[in-house]
């Protein structure tokens, strides 16, 4: 069989390895560090004293039902039945009153209805204006053509939208999946969101969360089915050109190859680098000596940390901030204290919990920044180098910066290769 080398082990890679591996391709995948996943993965983090170290996640990873290819993904992997899905979304303002966003028996794009009238959180005139919006995003997503050139919140603005509906719905969602500010986010991606998550069906919009660390997704349990594809670990690619990859000083050749590295690294590897810039985000672990929330997951509204998590009998919380420049210069102390500050005025039992330990992980390459005018710098699957594919989740894979938008990237580059290789396959799901 053909033989093709990929150089990068996180979800764009580990995607054109599993279409072509199970269509009986030779792949041998090349990863610098010693797990798979990228930055959708967790690792251990040391314990202290007689403690058993924690396993972590990079950050809560969380993806929408309507993520068809990252599931598609997962079903390859037989890991499918570990992500579990929520309905419910839960609006909590400081005080603690909780609003809850789930569908009703409208058929989309109806299906919010009911529950959304009648969310505490939002006053009778940030509703009719999200509903007005919501209506004409629907309208114009396939009518205006400078939905790249423009920011979400021009757009926004332009919909005469109240400064709560902005801060409460809008920016809640978006900055959270496209990991930017509303201010720095091109509306293509706010309306794409939008669209497929809320609009065009009645549970695009269901959140999944992994029930497992995420680095037990892609396990070497889940690559035995292909064993055809192997898997080099501390290995990484020194050089990419016409002639193959060099690793550890040696030429290394096959038919064909997927270059899947994040963008900052392409010019270490002598690849161009497309002209993007990086937008942060911030997780904060925490460990309580008891329960201070029942909820699964909850949006915070009008303080910095944006969404919590309940990893673990609500003692256990994840907190994330996305697009979080202004944590970049806090100290790990303040960032605690800050995350501590906030989750008293929603969850009164933190007051008399103990923290018994915590972690910050700041992300500052967390994703590209999908501000307006970008798609245009983002690079197809193509490279100069014919045989040479490009896959990752800066490449114009149709979506922001996401976990669907790195599979969706690497089964593109899966697909090109095969149709180059004149066995054409279509990987691409929706
Ligand atoms: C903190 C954080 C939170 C996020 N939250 C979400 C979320 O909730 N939902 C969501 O959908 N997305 C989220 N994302 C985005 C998502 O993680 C990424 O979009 C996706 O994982 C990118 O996958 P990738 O394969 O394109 O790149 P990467 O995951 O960066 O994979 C590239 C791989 O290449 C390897 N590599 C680098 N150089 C070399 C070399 N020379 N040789 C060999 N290998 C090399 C790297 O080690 C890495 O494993 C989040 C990202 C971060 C950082």
């Amino acid at each position: 069989m053909a033989k093709v080398l990929i150089a990068g082990g996180g979800l764009a890679g580990l995607a054109a390895a599993a279409a072509l591996g199970r269509d009986g391709w030779e792949v041998d995948l090349y990863e610098a560090r010693p797990f798979l996943g990228g930055r959708a993965t967790s690792y251990a983090v040391p314990a202290g004293g007689e403690e058993v170290p924690e396993t972590i996640d990079n950050c809560q990873h969380v993806l929408l039902r309507c993520c068809v290819n990252l599931l598609d993904f997962y079903q390859r992997l037989g890991v499918r039945e570990r992500i579990r899905f929520f309905r419910e979304f839960y609006f909590i303002e400081p005080g603690g009153r909780i609003s809850v966003l789930k569908r009703g028996r409208l058929p989309a794009p109806f299906h919010f209805t009911g529950a959304f009238l009648g969310m505490k959180c939002f006053s009778r005139a940030d509703k009719a204006g999200i509903a007005r919006a919501l209506l004409a995003l629907r309208r114009e997503r396939t009518r205006r053509k400078d939905l790249d050139r423009i920011s979400m919140l021009d757009w926004l603005l332009q919909k005469r939208q109240t400064p709560h509906a902005i801060d409460r719905f809008w920016r809640q969602v978006l900055v959270s999946a496209i990991n930017e500010d509303l201010d720095r986010m091109a509306a293509v991606h706010g309306f794409q969101v939008f669209w497929l998550g809320f609009l065009s069906t009645a549970d695009g919009y269901e959140m999944g969360i992994p029930s497992v660390p995420l680095g037990q997704l892609y396990t070497a349990d889940a690559w035995r089915r292909m064993p055809n594809v192997r898997m080099h670990f501390r290995t990484p690619v020194e050089r990419i050109d016409a002639s193959g990859f060099l690793i550890d000083g040696q030429l290394v050749t096959a038919d064909r190859y997927i270059c899947a590295m994040p963008f900052e690294k392409l010019e270490s590897v002598g690849l161009p680098a497309p002209n993007l810039q990086h937008s942060p985000i911030t997780g904060v672990h925490l460990w309580f000596d008891r329960e201070v929330t029942t909820l699964p997951h909850a949006t915070l509204l009008d303080r910095t940390m944006q969404w919590m998590f309940n990893k673990e009998n609500g003692r256990y919380l994840q907190l994330v901030v996305s697009a979080s420049r202004d944590l970049t210069a806090l100290s790990r102390k303040e960032i605690i204290d800050l995350a501590i500050g906030d989750l008293r005025l929603f969850f009164p039992r933190v007051h008399d919990a103990v923290l018994l330990k915590a972690h910050v992980v700041k992300e500052q390459r967390a994703t590209f920044s999908a501000a307006p005018e970008t798609e245009s710098l983002r690079p197809g699957v193509e490279s100069a180098i014919p045989t040479l594919k490009l896959a990752g989740d800066w490449t114009r894979s149709g979506w922001p910066a996401t976990m669907e938008g790195a599979v969706r990237s690497g089964y593109l580059a899966a697909e090109s290769i095969a149709k180059v290789s004149g066995k054409p396959a279509v990987y691409l799901v929706g």
